[in-house]
């Protein structure tokens, strides 16, 4: 692709509390998929650049202005984070719209929660401590201290950069870790701006740093590095599982968050318009580039043909368009890349046998960018390679049930367990599909809700670890045992194991 590289803006690494040039003195260039061209270009990070940003992250993690800040004062630090977001909210979802062509809408909603991220975990701060144990030797007191593990390695994907990168800041600064953050090689520019925010608030230079760059370089770089205590990691389960390897191979912390295959799974008694609403919302918001898409719709016999005939009818009605207009409901793909891959999922779908009611072609009339058309194919089985396999886009695949041990079976009949939605009126079956179904998060009359309060993170190959709520703290700290022995006496038996 021919670029005026030379004269777009570019955007330095930020380590230590300054901008810094990549080693290599080459740069990425990120494109608008509104437009399909670039418009800034980001360092491009390798070895060197990382191991300067480990360091920087090492002596902030010993600096007393960080080590010696007591907890409620790490908690304020996130506060006023937080109410800088807020002011700069809406910079920051134009920002990052430009850069992955996610609704300007969707992303003014996304920033009006980011500061909830950092002001939960200000109030957790001072809350997480050791405890005292009992014991059985009278004579020792013993407790626990809950530490930081030291400095985090945060590898982020491109579809929700701000909102996936502060799910691991927001938990790792508030337990006293440091952190380098390698956000992908296709949307940088808005946590830059993150981070300079962060200054602003007043975190000291060094305590979160960002490497910009390629995966294989930058990325893989950062895992291999002896001084990263942990890998938060989200994205593609394939990737995923080779950082796994490596950080495993060097006994390093690790939490993946990855990829899925959602359920969406609609009874005869569940309300039939909401259930079509959140089946459309599951699949064709974000354009369907949502770790937690409901990408397999089970419809029961008896409404098959009803709900179908009622998603169908909305999906058709989207409005394809500019990111930025307000009218907008479903914009571009994030990248080129994306595009061909929904290309070629739906092509595997028609050899497949599946009969598209919807879409399948790119729109007329948007220019270059990134577009393609909601798609929903029928007739599929759940064991084709579009019902099993992560697409990451506006393609829907919709089967029918029987009965509820059939869609029980047909849900959890996939590698990955990230999500599940399930649609009925009946309680005693919605707290039965919520313990039969094999997934990190499961959703009953609803979709796609998340919030700092409450876990998440998948089961199988859709991660490790959890994100979020107050589980997530055991993912940034570890725990030491303290035995205080509070009698003088010396000790009885020397040989002996007390
Ligand atoms: P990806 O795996 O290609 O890349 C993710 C990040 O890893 C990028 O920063 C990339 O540069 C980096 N990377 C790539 N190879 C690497 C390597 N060998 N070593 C270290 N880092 C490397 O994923 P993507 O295409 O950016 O994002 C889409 C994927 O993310 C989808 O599979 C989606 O389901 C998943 N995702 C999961 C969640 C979740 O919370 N479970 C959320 C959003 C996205």
């Amino acid at each position: 692709m021919p670029t005026s590289a030379t004269t777009l803006p570019r955007h330095q690494h930020h380590i230590g509390g300054e901008q810094v040039a990549p080693e290599s003195g080459e740069y990425i260039p990120s494109f608008n998929p509104a437009t399909g061209r670039p418009w800034y270009e980001a360092a491009a990070g390798n070895a060197a650049d990382v191991d300067r940003a480990v360091r920087a992250a090492r002596t902030a993690f010993e600096d007393p202005r960080w080590r010696g800040l007591t907890a409620t004062r790490r908690g304020r630090l996130l506060r006023r984070l937080g109410d800088l977001i807020g002011e700069h909210a809406e910079d920051l979802a134009r920002c990052e719209s430009l850069d992955n062509g996610k609704l300007l809408r969707e992303m003014r909603g996304q920033l009006a929660v980011l500061p909830e991220y950092f002001y939960y975990f200000a109030g957790i701060a001072d809350k997480v401590g050791g405890e005292v144990l009992h014991t059985m030797d009278p004579a020792i007191f013993n407790y626990t201290r809950r530490e930081p593990v030291g400095v985090v390695g945060a590898i982020t994907p491109w579809n929700s950069p701000l909102l996936l990168t502060s799910m691991k800041l927001a938990p790792a600064l508030a337990t006293g870790n440091t952190v380098v953050v390698k956000p992908s090689e296709h949307t940088s520019a808005s946590l830059l701006r993150l981070v300079a925010l962060l200054d602003e608030a007043g975190f000291p230079p060094g305590v979160v740093n960002v490497v910009t760059g390629h995966g294989r370089a930058a990325g893989a770089a950062l895992v291999e590095h002896p001084g990263i205590d942990k890998v938060a990691f989200t994205g593609s389960t394939e990737t995923g599982r080779a950082i796994a390897g490596t950080a495993g191979s060097r006994l390093a912390r690790v939490s993946l968050e990855l990829g899925g295959k959602s359920p969406n799974i609609v009874f005869s008694d569940a309300d039939a318009r909401s259930a079509a609403m959140g089946i459309v919302a599951g699949i064709f918001a974000a354009a369907g580039q949502t770790c937690v898409a409901g990408s397999r719709a089970f419809l029961h016999e008896d409404v098959h043909d009803e709900v179908l005939s009622l998603v169908t009818e909305r999906a058709a009605a989207i409005r394809l368009g500019d990111p930025l207009d307000d009218a907008t409901e479903l914009g571009p793909l994030a990248l080129r890349e994306q595009l061909e891959k929904v290309r070629h999922y739906v092509g595997l779908g028609l050899q497949e046998g599946g009969k598209v009611v919807l879409g399948a072609a790119e729109p007329e009339g948007l220019g270059d960018g990134w577009y393609y058309q909601p798609t929903i194919f029928t007739e599929t089985d759940n064991t084709m390679r579009i019902c099993q396999e992560e697409i990451f886009g506006p393609v829907l695949t919709v089967m029918r049930f029987r009965d509820e041990e059939e869609a029980v079976a047909l849900a959890n009949a996939t590698s990955y367990g990230l999500a599940a939605g399930v649609w009925t009126r009946d309680l005693a079956r919605a707290h039965r599909m919520a313990a039969a179904i094999d997934a990190g998060t499961v959703w009953v009359n609803t979709y796609r809700a998340m919030s700092p309060l409450s876990p998440l993170g998948g089961f199988k190959q859709s991660g490790l670890g959890k994100e979020n709520g107050p589980e997530v703290i055991h993912e940034y700290t570890r725990v030491k045992s303290v035995w205080i022995n509070t009698s003088d006496e010396p000790m009885a038996d020397p040989f002996v194991m007390r």
